[in-house]
């Protein structure tokens, strides 16, 4: 049988690290041993699933290249469905209606909490023909004795007896069906093999597994994934930066080194740190899944960031660059190609947001020199080698590296001074500030008479220099 994985994401907000984890490793299942992957939104509940949130986690699971094979489904055009299954297990006498008040529920829930017991359903409607009234839930009849047994794939057996599990509600009064028995119908109904999701759902797989047997359905393989705790050792929250996945495309994350980082956060295969997706698909194992909760790094998500920006090919790259520099709002189209850029800037920066940020020099005039930098090299002492440079690289019929290095080293030697002194101030001439890549290919990259005229403004910034002291 082949295997059929899901995510099934409440859409109350956007897809966080987390979610986007237990994304990944359903993914992963499915693509490992060439099955399907579906995405469904758990939306039932009304009130708190919103379209934005929607939105943001299907943009989510794209940025990411989690692409699901089916869906997305939305449990919100399937409750004819639950309704149907629902009546079939009253008709089975598997479920039954419930009466109870609120207020009986309450009392007695309060009574069970005074006697330091856990509070739950007493059964009061259970095998009560007399029971009536306006109103009713419907209730799952779960089974009294026994327990429910499942081998979790991260940890290991787990048992619960039947005496702890309550009759659950599977349908309100006002006939809308609850989380639990949607989830059911839909794993069934959309064939399921292995449900890779949180470990706060470890109590609802039990309560999952008697609905899935009520309905003759087979039950899938379950795996618990644990938290994603902040490096500080507490629950990941906003405290410890970006939760949600887009920020990381705004933070200038690639989304190969997100997916890489979120694979290894759990999981290993040997010491290997970098994977790659055809990797990941071939070594992925549930099984190799730590239990225990993972920390959030920092440190070396961008690390494994620095790697790909330098490794991946430069076209791969690109459209991550280009909307960097959109929210610049800075106007590439005139400029150099973006692999140009991405191949010299890649070891110099930590985020592609650093990189558009300091290579706007390629595209658009330098409005200010750095203040610190034009303080220290744009001096009196410049206007001559800046001159000089100039002069040289005006005259260069080709513009490519080598030309625009032999000005500069040519400007050196007659000026007799050392390399710094000439490739300094026109560094900070043409770029605005102290650091780029070096001077050559830096400046092949701008057009000549762009150059030229940048040399121009710093010589005009020292001269009113010169004038005001
Ligand atoms: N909708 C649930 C959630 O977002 C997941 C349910 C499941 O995976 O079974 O937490």
């Amino acid at each position: 049988m082949s295997v059929v994985t899901r995510f099934a994401p409440s859409p109350t907000g956007y897809l966080h690290v987390g979610g986007a984890r237990t994304a990944l490793y359903s993914w992963l299942v499915a693509k490992a041993q060439g099955g399907e992957f579906v995405l469904r939104i758990e939306d039932t509940d009304r009130e708190r699933s919103t379209q934005p949130a929607i939105d943001a986690i299907l943009e989510g699971m794209e940025w990411l290249g989690l692409n699901w094979d089916r869906g997305p489904y939305y449990q919100t055009e399937r409750f004819q469905r639950y309704q149907q299954l629902i009546d079939k297990l009253l008709a089975e006498d598997k479920a039954y209606k419930c009466y109870c008040s609120t207020v009986r529920l309450e009392q007695m829930r309060e009574q069970q909490m005074a006697a330091g017991e856990k509070p739950r359903y007493d059964g009061h409607c259970r095998d009560n023909p007399e029971a009536s009234g306006d109103s009713y839930v419907i209730r799952f009849r779960n089974p009294q004795s026994g327990s429910v047994v499942f081998d979790d794939h991260i940890r290991g057996r787990i048992e619960f007896s039947n005496q702890e599990l309550d009759d659950l509600i599977i349908a309100r009064t006002d006939g809308t069906p609850t989380y639990n028995f949607c989830v059911v119908v839909d794993d069934w109904d959309m064939g399921i093999t292995s449900v890779v999701r949180g470990e706060d759902h470890i109590n609802n797989t039990p309560r999952q597994i008697n609905i899935l047997k009520a309905l003759g359905a087979p039950v899938p393989d379950y795996a618990h994934v644990s938290m994603i705790l902040g490096d500080d050792g507490k629950k990941l929250s906003k405290r410890h930066g970006a939760v949600s996945v887009m920020q990381y495309r705004d933070d200038g994350y690639l989304p190969e080194a997100v997916v890489n980082y979120l694979a290894r956060l759990g999981w290993s295969h040997g010491d290997q740190e970098i994977f790659s997706v055809a990797e990941l698909t071939e070594y992925f194992k549930l099984d190799d899944v730590n239990k225990a909760a993972s920390a959030f790094n920092t440190e070396k998500l961008n690390w494994l960031n620095q790697h790909y920006m330098k490794t991946l090919p430069a076209e791969t790259i690109k459209p991550q660059l280009q909307w960097q520099f959109d929210q610049l709002n800075v106007d590439t189209t005139a400029g150099p190609c973006l692999e140009k850029v991405i191949e010299l800037q890649a070891d110099r920066v930590k985020t592609l947001k650093e990189m558009a940020a300091i290579s706007r020099y390629f595209f658009e005039n330098v409005e200010e020199f750095d203040a610190k930098a034009a303080k220290k090299h744009l001096r009196p002492v410049a206007k001559e080698p800046l001159q000089k440079a100039r002069a040289l690289l005006a005259g260069l019929s080709d513009w490519n590296s080598k030309a625009i290095q032999g000005a500069i080293n040519q400007t050196a030697e007659v000026l007799e001074v050392g390399m710094g002194k000439v490739g300094m101030p026109l560094r900070v001439a043409v770029t605005g500030g102290g650091n780029s890549p070096s001077l050559d290919v830096t400046l092949e990259l701008i057009p000549q008479q762009e150059v030229l005229q940048r040399i121009d403004k710093a010589l005009d910034f020292i001269a009113r220099r010169e004038e005001s002291n």
